[in-house]
């Protein structure tokens, strides 16, 4: 299941466009209204944002097929969606879930020979949309709709997952329901951050960890479940504060425009020397509870600069990071139980080149057995993976055979990597490129 984020912020977006706090200054990213695209034919929620959201993130709704409504407030029903939809004429049909007050809003922006079926549903609820099993909950959200709101828990053979938003902490039936889901992923919604005199229609961080707390105790929530914080407001601490207390319940903040897999996702970064590679590929993983990493450098005697580098990229790691010093990486990446980062494919293919004695003029056979092998574990890795790599081929030529064997030898390995990556990235003076899929 791929769920693109469409939004992730609150009502009035964050930063507000309208506001000077501290919060909205220093934000960085910006956030639009909570809504999600599964697997490009199925919404969460479709606010008056979300169509062009999609757009800008270069997607199209031509696909869609269900949209899946939680409850009628503004930010999350925006039905002129469903005239644009009308515009293209499209006779491809249209399933419009949702709490009866949310359907409502919809009903006049269909044309009468538009093929869209209204589903009303309620809590307890649990049918098939699709390829889609959609079980219905219960939130505890909007009074002043009659609290008629709902959550979705949503599955397909591609995963199963927890849309929840907007709720303040969940009701009992709700965790009873959801108990040993083992979730892939959970968007729960955290609007108010430190403020916690709101009431209780939606959660601040203390409510956030207490129900995160529950749904690991229930079994709704595992180890390996993706915890992501959206609906967030301004109410919030800044980026790097709020990223920091999520932690604390192994959640991070959601980014607009993030994708989010139940299939572990593969990143190759390039870069040259001191081009921040290897910090961006430790920033791809800073969410992560704990991390194995591959360490492929090796010790290397009496070289103290050497040792220091070693020291300096450790003390940047966080202390939950576990490391591995190992040449055998097609085997750790097989076998890895949490996100691996591979640093670097530069010093594995050294160390392979060493072992086959190919810098004497031994065969070559075995390096190439050693990259096939490699390739395919990174293929098949079950887990989160970031490899870092030397962009070695745009210096000089090197002078030596040995040198030019090598630069060739790790662009070969680099393309082949890069091939079996869902995302290359190369970095240039601190800076990163994403690079075009072919
Ligand atoms: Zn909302
Ligand atoms: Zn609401």
């Amino acid at each position: 299941m791929e769920i693109l984020l469409l939004g992730t912020g609150s009502a009035d977006g964050w930063p507000n466009p309208f506001c000077r706090c501290v919060s909205c200054r220093s934000a960085t990213e910006v956030r639009g209204q909570t809504a999600a695209l599964v697997d490009d034919v199925l919404l969460l929620d479709c606010g008056p944002e979300a169509p062009r959201a999609a757009a800008r993130f270069g997607r199209s709704l031509a696909s869609v097929r269900h949209i899946l409504f939680t409850h009628g407030h503004w930010d999350h029903v925006g039905p002129a969606a469903m005239l644009m939809r009308h515009w293209t004429r499209t006779g491809e049909p249209l399933d419009v879930v949702g709490p009866p007050s949310a359907l409502d809003q919809c009903r006049d922006w269909v044309g009468p020979e538009d093929p869209v079926r209204f589903i009303e549903v309620s809590p307890g609820d649990d049918l098939r949309v699709g390829d889609y099993r959609v079980r219905v909950l219960a939130a505890a959200h909007g009074s002043d709709i009659g609290a008629d709101a709902v959550l979705y828990d949503l599955e397909s053979v591609g995963g199963r997952i927890f849309w929840a938003t907007d709720t303040g902490p969940l009701p009992d039936a709700t965790h009873t329901a959801v108990a040993g889901a083992g979730f892939d992923a959970v968007f729960l919604e955290q609007t108010f951050g430190m403020h916690t005199g709101h009431g209780t229609e939606h959660h601040d961080l203390p409510a956030f960890a207490a129900t995160v707390d529950e749904l690991r105790r229930s079994g709704a929530v595992v180890a390996a479940t993706e915890l992501v914080a959206v609906h967030l407001s301004h109410h919030n601490p800044p980026e790097p504060e709020l990223t920091a207390a999520l932690a604390d319940s192994g959640a991070r903040p959601g980014r607009d425009g993030e994708i989010v897999g139940a299939e572990p996702t593969r990143s190759l970064i390039l870069g040259g020397a001191r081009s921040g590679k290897s910090a961006h590929a430790e920033a791809l993983l800073a969410g992560q509870a704990a991390v194995t990493y591959l360490a492929t450098g090796g010790v290397r005697e009496g070289d103290p600069e050497w040792a220091e580098r070693v020291r300096l990229h450790r003390s940047r790691r966080p202390a939950s990071w576990r490391t591995v010093e190992t040449s055998d990486v097609a085997e750790a990446l097989l076998t890895a139980e949490t996100p691996v980062l591979l640093d670097c494919l530069g010093t594995w293919l050294t160390a392979r080149m060493d072992l086959h004695n190919v810098w004497d003029g031994g065969l070559l056979d075995g390096v190439h057995d050693d990259i096939d092998k490699l390739v395919a574990a990174w293929r098949s890795c079950p887990v989160r993976a970031v490899a870092v790599s030397n962009e070695a081929g745009s210096g000089v030529v090197p002078s030596t055979p040995a040198g030019r064997l090598f630069r060739d030898l790790l662009g070969v390995l680099n393309a082949r990597i890069a091939a079996e990556s869902d995302e290359v990235v190369l970095m240039v003076a601190g800076r990163p490129l994403k690079l075009p899929a072919q």
